[in-house]
């Protein structure tokens, strides 16, 4: 999918600092000025981030950015929910199991305060589609508000996604931009957008990595290498 990318205009409304790459500045949040100012009031149930993927493998970009979109929407924590059978994967390339991948979360988060792995959707089995993964959560910690976190290419696809509608009602949507980068969404949705530093590294050029002997170093936590390595992993 084509994601459009524009320098970022100033546009009225926005709480927009200009917090351009490499300037060493705080993580700019933009467009969710209510968002976080509401953090310092409304604190009641939580505030939970639901960072979902195939994470197959989880690398530093998915770390950098759960990390920071904790920091910079004042959540409580940040899941990453391991996709069961991500729907939009099944069938394009083989996939690792669910085992193997819950397993490289759980070794990427273990050391990190306020980022964990969820196996909601593992448990609950089948497809794995957002709106079923929101309505679990709140069940099973009903008063929370929820943000649905997306990378910029899951969230300029949204419009495909199994009850969209029900996503956006059931949580704020929070679109991770790169610095100085905003990119064009799909209307109809409130977004709420925030900067945090993009690494270029995705689980395909990993896996390619694994196959053909070159080092995944400092590109995956040494705890997620190990499960590698240990389970035989993209041979
Ligand atoms: P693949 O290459 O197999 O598609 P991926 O690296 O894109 O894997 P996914 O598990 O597909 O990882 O992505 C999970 C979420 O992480 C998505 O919302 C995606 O947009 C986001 N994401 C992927 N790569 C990065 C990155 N380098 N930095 C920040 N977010 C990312
Ligand atoms: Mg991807």
């Amino acid at each position: 999918m084509e994601v459009l990318a524009q320098r970022r205009e100033p546009s009225p409304g926005a709480i927009s600092r200009d917090v351009g790459p490499g300037s060493g500045g705080p993580e700019a949040v933009l467009d969710c000025g209510a968002v976080s100012s509401m953090s310092r009031v409304d604190h009641s149930g939580g505030r939970v981030g639901v960072f979902g993927g195939t994470f197959d493998p989880p690398h530093v970009g998915h770390l950098v950015t759960a990390v920071n979109v904790r920091h910079g929407l004042g959540l409580d924590e940040v899941l990453m929910v391991v996709a069961n059978e991500p729907w939009q994967k099944v069938g394009t390339r083989p996939l690792s199991p669910v085992e193997d991948r819950l397993a490289m979360v759980l070794a990427a988060t273990r050391d990190l305060d306020g980022v964990r792995a969820s196996d909601v959707e593992v448990r609950h089995g089948g497809p794995s589609y957002t709106a079923d993964t929101l309505a679990r959560l709140d069940h099973e910690r009903p008063g929370t508000s929820w943000f649905t976190v997306l990378g910029a290419d899951a969230a300029a696809g949204i419009e495909t996604w199994e009850r969209a509608e029900e996503v956006a009602r059931r949580s704020t949507l929070v679109v991770v931009d790169r610095p100085g980068v905003v990119v064009d969404l799909p209307a109809g949705f409130d977004w709420c957008r925030i900067e945090v530093p993009h690494l270029e590294v995705s689980s395909t050029d990993l896996r390619a990595r694994v196959r053909d002997g070159r080092p995944l170093d400092f590109l995956v936590p040494p705890a997620v290498l190990e499960v590698i390595r240990d389970r035989g992993l993209y041979r």
